[in-house]
């Protein structure tokens, strides 16, 4: 085989993995997502570090095909353990993650969610928070948060306990089609008063 040829058998190979990744993407409905997930206690292995690449090559797989997604947690593949991957600028993983603060000023938006992924939902959240976790190695580290980092926080967090964003609506009149709410703000209507 030539070089050329490797290279190609190569690329494609590693295509068909990520596509073999992307399709173990959980959506709503799948009972996966409505686990509470068991916190991770062993950071021995390298399988933390396969577990981390996974949840980044899915995440940015789905930003590529459907142009949005900024964090994805474990059970979104398949996995029901405490850990969540955020990339909203600088990359990182967070092991057990725990909000130990939130501040009394809340927010409300409009979230979306990876497991489904034509739908928004209208939630109220804390408008900032304190995280602690523990890094891939272990170790000790904490995030303070506010604004929309702070929202995705507690939306990934939220999926390691089985909770979906659906389940925060303000009302179920907050919970509608994507395509719907794109279109109403383009002729400045209110979707749902
Ligand atoms: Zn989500």
């Amino acid at each position: 085989m030539s070089d050329a040829a490797i290279g190609a058998a190569a690329a494609a190979a590693a295509t068909l993995l990520f596509e073999v990744r992307g399709l173990r993407a959980s959506f709503d409905g799948n009972p996966v997502l409505r686990i509470d997930c068991a916190p991770v206690t062993s950071f021995e292995s390298g399988r933390l570090g396969d577990l981390v690449a996974d949840l980044r090559d899915t995440l940015e797989n789905f930003r590529r095909s459907n142009g949005f997604g900024r964090a994805i947690a474990a059970p979104q593949i398949g996995v029901t353990e405490r850990i969540i991957y955020i990339d909203a600028g600088e990359p990182v993983a967070m092991v057990n993650p725990v909000i130990v603060r939130r501040s009394r000023k809340q927010m409300t938006l409009w979230d979306d969610c990876f497991s489904f992924p034509d739908l928004m939902v209208r939630v109220k959240r804390n408008l900032a928070v304190l995280v602690r976790y523990q890094d891939r190695e272990g170790r000790k580290q904490e995030l303070e948060a506010e604004g929309s980092l702070s929202e995705l926080l507690q939306h990934e967090i939220d999926h390691v306990h089985g909770i979906l964003a659906v389940d925060r609506a303000i009302d179920s009149k907050h919970i509608v089609y994507r395509t719907e709410l794109e279109r109403a703000a383009k002729e400045r209507m209110e979707v749902v008063l």
